[in-house]
């Protein structure tokens, strides 16, 4: 593709100028002398490390696409296992030449052609991992271990040096990404990934370390990270299959197993606790209308916007959305007091009426939604029976004119 097409210079300025410059810097750095020569040995291992790292995204393809069946989310990225090793073992031009050739593997194998990720991407993203490799490699060289060789003499010392460059390489590289995003969330997990995200890269330093360690004493025992590094590629996939289980693929909600499962553990804990909670049901208004007028894709762009403003809208702790599936949602309040939960349907209410969804050149607006509320335990003592007191409820909201929040305990 022409450089003037290039995706990158579509992101906003703040963007190009941060993947940009840290592309420089990075190559700036690479080409820095090195106290680990680039010799025979070195050039050995970077093959080895080569070899391996493109032998196991070759064995993971499988996982992957079965994976990428289930789940949106990117490539799982296990790259850290050689890199990190390269980090110990390799001077900076060879430890360049490490994350480019994994990166091109991967972008060639996977991204590009099965998730279009654009090629700027994938540099802007083995620049960031080329840096924080550097300073991974500084930290070794400030406590006087360049080479892992050394520090294999002097145990704690050693072993204190090499915990720190992988903090250092996962905390430097968790940083770096953080600019080169065009949306940036606010809570930590948007910020940083999930824990099971965080837990994954921690997995795969400590293999990269521990694979380090055998190539500076036994090289052949290399091999023995294989079967634990695939087995953590499935541990991921399960994981994600469980998600999935859960998910309604459409908006990301919960399905309706998925949100049953989490009404019936905070029913369990309420009524262990003496406490309260409070449940919506809510059903589009005329959404057959919707369809009718723009079309089912329209339709479907509207419950993402209607999950998401219900989303935007509870965002307790423990709030749960689900999806009943067809233009009816369920939202679960725990802890929730009779006055609050009518301000939280309200408010729900109020942001789908205030709604614009984009649809081909137009604007779908003047959506509105009626709402059911039950509370535990006035309303019932068992889910079902609050599912069936809210839906009451929400009967009552549609044939009395709609648009509209109606709790339970009102009904006479
Ligand atoms: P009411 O105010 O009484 O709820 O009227 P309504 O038109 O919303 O209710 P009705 O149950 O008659 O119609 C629901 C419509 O929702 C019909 C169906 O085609 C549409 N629908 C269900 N699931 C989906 C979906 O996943 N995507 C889209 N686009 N439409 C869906
Ligand atoms: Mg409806
Ligand atoms: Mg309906």
């Amino acid at each position: 593709m022409a450089p003037r097409h290039w995706v990158l210079w579509r992101q906003g300025p703040r963007v190009i100028v941060y993947c940009l410059a840290s592309e420089v810097v990075a190559v700036v750095l690479t080409l820095r002398p090195s106290p680990i020569p680039v010799d025979r040995r070195t050039l050995s291992i970077l093959v080895v490390l080569l070899v391996l790292g493109v032998v196991q995204s070759e064995t993971g393809r499988r996982v992957e696409r079965i994976r990428r069946r289930v789940s949106g989310t990117p490539h799982i990225n296990m790259t850290s296992v050689w890199t990190f090793a390269g980090v110990l073992l390799l001077p900076p031009l060879l430890l360049a030449v490490l994350v480019a050739g994994l990166y091109a593997h991967l972008a060639v194998r996977s991204w590009y052609r099965l998730q279009r990720v654009p090629v700027s991407r994938t540099v802007s993203n083995a620049a960031i991992i080329v840096l924080s490799c550097y300073a991974a490699q500084s930290v070794l060289r400030v406590s006087g271990f360049p080479d892992v060789r050394v520090a294999l003499s002097h145990s704690w010392a050693g072993t204190f040096a090499i915990t720190a460059a992988g903090v250092t390489f996962f905390a430097v590289n968790a940083l770096l990404v953080l600019p080169a995003r065009r949306e940036v969330g606010r809570t930590p997990e948007a910020l940083f990934g999930t824990w099971s995200d965080n837990g994954l890269e921690v997995a795969t330093l400590c293999l990269g370390a521990l694979n380090a360690m055998a190539l500076a004493t036994l090289p052949g025992l290399v091999g023995l990270v294989f079967p634990p590094l695939l087995l953590l590629h499935r541990t991921v996939l399960v994981r994600q299959l469980e998600v999935a289980a859960h998910r309604d693929e459409k908006t990301g909600l919960y399905n309706t197993s998925g949100w049953h499962a989490l009404a019936k553990r905070t029913l369990a804990a309420t009524a262990r606790q003496g406490g309260t909670f409070g449940l919506l049901m809510l059903d589009l208004d005329h959404f057959k209308q919707v369809n009718d007028t723009y079309g089912h894709l329209a339709g479907d762009a509207v419950l993402k916007a209607v999950a998401q403003s219900i989303i935007s809208a509870v965002r307790g702790r423990g709030d749960a959305v689900g999806r009943f599936g067809g233009e009816e949602f369920v939202v679960l309040l725990p802890g929730i007091t009779q006055p609050d939960i009518g301000a939280v349907a309200e408010r729900i209410r109020r942001a789908i009426s205030a709604l614009q969804v984009p649809a081909g050149g137009l604007s779908i607006t003047g959506l509105t939604v009626s709402i059911g509320i039950a509370v535990y335990p006035t309303a019932g003592t068992s889910v079902q029976r609050l599912l069936d007191a809210a839906d009451t409820a929400l009967y009552h909201a549609k044939a009395t004119g709609r648009n509209k929040v109606v709790h339970v305990a009102d009904l006479v």
